[in-house]
């Protein structure tokens, strides 16, 4: 959006600060996109957060305008630091920042499926909210890396990708499933003589089948609505689209695929939405302010003083301390695999162990609770009886087709089955056993078939 010389910018910025990029946006009080920033990220969220800010800031005074930032909301996995740092007004979990942002372009929507460099996150929606959700972050099969890996391996950038596709008139079929055996799969199909164009068709019509068969394991995908929208940084290479598009079409009879307009920065977008809301409900923001955020100083540390030792664990925990222009500091920790790792002196832990107790006192412990009634017994069971008591015979029943004395329907006297057997054993030499009757002395053993 073009700004006039002399204007001021009055807007809320959304950051999502992803594992492989970091995306920053400039949205208007009524929602509107003003400008969009984006970088690789280089490994530390609070650098990446100034360089991007800076980006805003730089393109905003570059026309003459000036910006007020109204409020900062954050998401990704560099949100808690930055709510610590630069006080954010937001710090949204990602999969409600992707719903919030595909539910403003969209309305009702069923299906988000966000592919973006490292995971994979299918949302599922029900009357505007959502009702189930499937991620992927621990494997690479159907992500953008795998597509980026693919690309390098051919000598091509990842945004040729497309275009090199769509010029194969073939493409082998990939089996679906690990990155690893893709791999091998790619290495036959070239000994077998497929350009490299047409590897990468194979390879971007196998993303869909990665996603929904391997990850999502959903089979009948109509079950899930008609209306899906496709989100995530990987949405740019359109040989992927396409393959998604073609797959969603194939399976849901009638259905609606969308693509995101903004698909790189939909999270972005969707921490921007959620701040605009929560600043206007509040009047105010937390957040430090534009300049102060962009001179912020920090030091990471991890040594031996960060390590915790409350317990023999010794998790190696991060500290972040940060240093404000107006001189007020903050630590942000992480690393550390329970709450006591949260704090630095034994004091301090006792005094949060304490507070956990009273605010487990105020409140009942459900999950407690559900595993106690999980194995309760909801019957008082009979007594046993006493040691030495005679037990009770039971007598087996013949097949109820079987009527004494009557023959058997159907069947004439030659088929008809015999009649039926008595079944037991001597209580001396069965003690115990309930399908025993008491020896008859008169007729020799007690188990015989009778003469017809
Ligand atoms: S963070 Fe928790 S688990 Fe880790 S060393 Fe400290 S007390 Fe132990």
């Amino acid at each position: 959006m073009p700004l006039r010389a002399g204007q001021t910018v009055r807007a809320v910025i959304g950051l999502d600060g992803g594992s492989t990029s970091s995306k920053a946006v400039l949205v208007d009080e009524q929602g509107e996109i003003i400008q969009k920033a984006y970088q690789l990220s280089k490994g530390n969220p609070i650098q990446d957060t100034k360089e991007l800010l800076l980006q805003l800031r730089t393109w905003v005074h570059e026309q003459g305008a000036s910006l007020e930032v109204l409020g900062f909301g954050a998401t990704g996995y560099a949100a808690d630091v930055l709510q610590e740092a630069l006080r954010a007004d937001v710090n949204v979990v990602e999969t409600v920042a992707h719903m919030m942002s595909a539910v403003r372009f969209f309305g009702d929507v069923d299906v988000i499926c966000d592919i973006g460099g490292q995971d994979i996150k299918v949302l599922f929606l029900k009357n505007g909210d959502i009702a189930n959700f499937r991620l992927s972050n621990s494997c690479s099969a159907g992500n953008g890396m795998l597509l980026q890996a693919m690309a390098d391996q051919f000598g091509l950038k990842v945004t040729e990708y497309a275009d090199t596709a769509f010029t194969a008139e073939l493409a082998p079929k990939f089996s679906y499933g690990c990155a690893v055996f893709l791999d091998t799969d790619r290495v036959n199909f070239q000994k077998e003589g497929f350009s490299k164009e047409e590897l990468l068709a194979g390879l971007a019509q196998v993303l869909p089948k990665n996603v929904w068969q391997y990850v999502v394991q959903i089979p009948r995908m109509a079950s899930l609505g008609k209306r899906y929208v496709l989100q995530g940084g990987t949405q740019y290479n359109l040989a992927a689209v396409k393959a998604q598009v073609d797959y969603i079409k194939e399976r849901v009879p009638g259905a609606e695929v969308f693509v995101h307009p903004h698909t790189g920065e939909a999270g972005a977008l969707g921490a921007a939405f959620e701040t605009l809301r929560v600043v206007k409900r509040k009047g105010q923001s937390t957040f430090i302010g534009l300049d102060a955020a962009i001179n912020l100083e920090f030091e990471t540390r991890n040594d031996e003083d960060t390590v915790c030792h409350f317990c023999p664990n010794n998790c190696k925990r991060t500290f972040i301390d940060t240093k404000r222009p107006d001189g007020s500091t903050s630590r942000y920790i992480s690393g550390f695999s329970c709450e006591k790792g949260t704090v630095e002196s034994e004091e301090a832990m006792l005094a949060l162990m304490a507070d956990r107790k009273a605010i487990a006192k105020q409140f009942p412990n459900l999950v407690e609770y559900e595993a106690k009634r999980a194995f309760m017994h909801f019957y008082r069971p009979a007594p046993m009886p006493a040691e030495g008591s005679p037990v009770k015979d039971i007598v087996v029943k013949g097949h109820l087709l079987h009527q004494e004395g009557r023959g058997h329907p159907g069947l004439s006297p030659r088929q008809a089955p015999p009649p039926r057997e008595r079944l037991g054993a001597s209580a001396s030499a069965s003690p115990g056993c309930s399908t025993s009757t008491p020896p008859d002395p008169t007729s020799g053993p007690t188990s015989r078939r009778s003469a017809s």
